[in-house]
């Protein structure tokens, strides 16, 4: 048992939302951009007329719905290639996954390869790819030639026992015509535009291994079995913990990623995440931008620092399942809220353990040395930068108001706070409502706190 306080950070709020943001801004941009240069694609490029039969002596006036034509029938052979490989890996036939790749590009056939052996592990219920907007990009023109259609295409898929509504991701195909057909000819040229995580799924990384438990499941490198199972169990007893100490009904279950990757999904573990010992990201039903700006968060993966794959326990785990566990309600919640819930599980978990003493310890020196530090209650923008210890100081406020309104209570304070609390005005309401305490008396409370031992 380490007396270690759980100190992990997830890329919730305001670095969320900046995500998400920027997702819908390239979202928005590339469609606009795309339509012009559709036009424009189409009247430069005419070659790509080659998927249809020329008529001999058509009127140069019928150009224009020739061009529909060959649009129309492109867009029908990649949603068959699409289709095919989908139903390649429902089936494990490989040979099918792969016939409709360039035969040109070695490297794209070894690639996929390990991404079909990975797909066929993650055993989906369900996985259907479909075209979205075509993107134009002058590089992938100049590299793969006049044919050339680079496609946004969004993957969806269900994780048996793990999502419980199908969930959307993007990736981008480079198709070319060549000998009368299509091939799937790069699948990184849309790389950079596409939002944050895309084409960094846990199976597009190398080859994996995937081990469960009963509501787990973990991807670790393949052969690091002895690791991906330790994981299970440690997942596991997190789950039991954000179960026993955490009172909303939610789905129950959880995905963890270990892998020698620093970048995984929306984590950077190389640069912004470097700290944090994991990272807990959304999954979307819709993604943002699809159907509304912000999307649908359909549930949340964790992500575990290639660095702390050694240290993973119930007590990192169950503070980052609670991340999951509340990922659907909306995002809107303050960090500390969030932070500080994440904290109380996982001390709880401890305190079942080790006793009250180990805790009463803790509370006291975030009282007598984080407190002081601060003169406010840690705000959305600059936590995951801000020297004091505000995981600390968000989890007395989390313990402060379980005292004060009562465990059920705070767990309908946070789900009110993250669908409605989009700004300070509405967050002050809800608090005020539901606690009598705005933040800023709320801090002034703490100021005085006196933990009942
Ligand atoms: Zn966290």
């Amino acid at each position: 048992m380490s007396a270690t306080p759980p100190n992990s950070g997830a890329p919730t709020g305001p670095r969320r939302w900046l995500g998400l943001l920027a997702a819908v801004a390239l979202v928005c941009g590339g469609i606009v951009y795309t339509v012009e240069q559709r036009t424009q694609d189409a009247r430069s490029h005419p070659v790509v007329v080659r998927t249809s039969t020329p008529t001999p002596g058509t009127p140069k006036a019928t150009k224009p719905s020739k061009i529909a034509a060959a649009v129309a029938a492109r867009r029908i052979a990649v949603d068959t290639i699409l289709l095919r490989r989908a139903q390649a890996v429902a089936a494990g036939n490989e040979p099918l996954f792969l016939a409709d790749l360039d035969p040109a590009n070695k490297k794209l056939i070894a690639a996929q390869k390990i991404l079909f052996a990975n797909l066929v592990e993650m055993d989906f219920g369900e996985l259907g790819y479909s075209q979205a907007e075509e993107r134009f990009d002058p590089a992938a023109v100049r590299a793969h030639g006049s044919t050339t259609y680079l496609v946004r295409v969004l993957m969806r898929y269900q994780i048996p026992k793990v999502d419980f509504t199908p969930v959307t991701t993007e990736l981008g195909y480079t198709f070319i015509a060549r000998g009368g057909r299509w091939l799937l000819t790069d699948d990184d040229d849309l790389d950079a535009d596409l939002g944050p995580g895309a084409h960094r799924e846990a199976w597009d990384l190398g080859r994996i291994e995937v081990q469960r438990g009963p509501r787990v499941l973990v991807v670790v490198e393949k052969g690091d079995t002895k690791r991906g199972r330790a994981i299970v169990r440690a997942a596991a007893e997190g789950l039991g913990e954000v179960t026993r100490y955490w009172p909303r009904k939610w789905a129950g279950s959880v995905f963890v990623i270990a892998l020698d990757e620093t970048d995984v999904r929306d984590a950077r573990f190389a640069d912004e995440d470097i700290e944090s010992a994991a990272s807990t990201g959304s999954t979307f039903s819709s993604l943002p931008g699809q159907d509304t700006a912000d999307g649908t968060v359909a549930g949340g993966y964790i992500v575990i620092n290639p660095n702390e794959r050694d240290r993973v326990d119930e007590i990192l785990l169950s503070h980052e399942i609670t991340h999951v566990a509340t990922a659907d309600l909306g995002g809107y919640e303050p960090l500390w809220l969030a932070e500080g819930s994440a904290e109380y599980v996982s001390w709880r978990g401890i305190e079942a353990i080790s006793g009250p003493a180990e805790v009463g310890k803790w509370e006291q020196e975030v009282i007598d040395e984080a407190l002081p530090q601060l003169s406010a209650l840690p705000t959305d923008a600059g936590f995951y930068q801000n020297s004091a210890d505000v995981y600390g100081v968000s989890w007395l406020a989390v313990r402060y108001l379980v005292q004060r309104i009562g465990l059920g209570n705070v767990e309908d304070l946070y789900e009110d706070l993250a669908r409605n609390g989009n700004d300070q005005a509405a967050r002050d309401r809800i608090l005020l409502t539901r606690t009598g305490l705005t933040e800023a008396t709320l801090w002034s409370a703490l100021a005085t706190y006196r933990p009942q031992r």
